[in-house]
């Protein structure tokens, strides 16, 4: 069989998210430990769940948001691991799964944790963000808010989502075409059941992974202690 890249897109650090586990090196052993190759941490961003305080500057908050993930990626680079860092923009019961902005947009962009998110999306895929709508059909919300036309992918596959809901988010991407995504959604560092994505090649760069998210010629890998 061809050599595959495992890959987590969906995974939440104690430093960034209020309900995340497990410090962004703890997720770098970890995923590194189950064989996987990269990943990006989405920590919840600055408008749900963030440890970051909100009576602070927006310089002040990114700077701390980013700095959450230093010494992970100073880890990762030491063992070969390819570890990016990307966020879960979440306002109005509507997640956006962002992956491929640095710190530098995000200082250009203030207050971008407060807009409508039909708003939000043009901006970040004007400058050049890959974005993934996460649990489209999770019903924990009072109603079920979809952009399918705002967002390059819908994450069909969440290991803390339930089939239902996960069968849904796959049948609306192929009415709309998207692309197709999954993530583990770690909450809990150490998890039963993880949604790794599959690469034919070496995620080596953020632009590589972002290229490779694009072509959507990937495969999803089931990874649980129950098979
Ligand atoms: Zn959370
Ligand atoms: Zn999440």
């Amino acid at each position: 069989m061809n050599k595959r890249f495992l890959i987590e897109l969906h995974s939440h650090t104690v430093q960034g998210s209020i309900c995340g586990r497990g410090d962004a090196t703890f997720h770098v052993k970890h995923y590194h430990e189950l064989g996987y190759s990269g990943m990006v941490f989405t920590d919840h961003f600055l408008n749900h769940g963030c440890r970051v305080p909100s009576d602070i500057s927006w310089e002040e908050k990114v700077e701390m948001f980013f700095s959450f993930y230093d010494e992970a990626l100073e880890y990762a680079k030491s063992i070969g691991f390819h570890a990016y860092v990307g966020w879960e923009w979440g306002y109005d019961c509507i997640e956006v799964l962002t992956y491929g902005l640095d710190k530098q947009w995000l200082l250009e962009h203030p207050d971008i944790n407060k807009i409508p998110v039909e708003q939000y999306c043009a901006l970040a895929r004007e400058g050049g963000a890959f974005l993934a709508q996460p649990h489209p059909y999770r019903e924990n919300y009072p109603i079920i808010k979809l952009a399918p036309r705002h967002v390059h992918a819908l994450e069909v596959l969440n290991a803390n989502n339930n089939d239902f809901s996960n069968g849904l988010a796959d049948h609306l991407a192929d009415a709309y075409g998207l692309i197709k995504t999954c993530g583990s959604d770690n909450h809990n560092g150490i998890q039963h059941k993880y949604w790794a994505l599959a690469l034919k090649e070496e995620p080596t760069s953020y632009e590589k992974l972002l290229s490779l998210l694009r072509e959507g010629n990937h495969e999803f890998v089931l990874k649980s202690d129950e098979t």
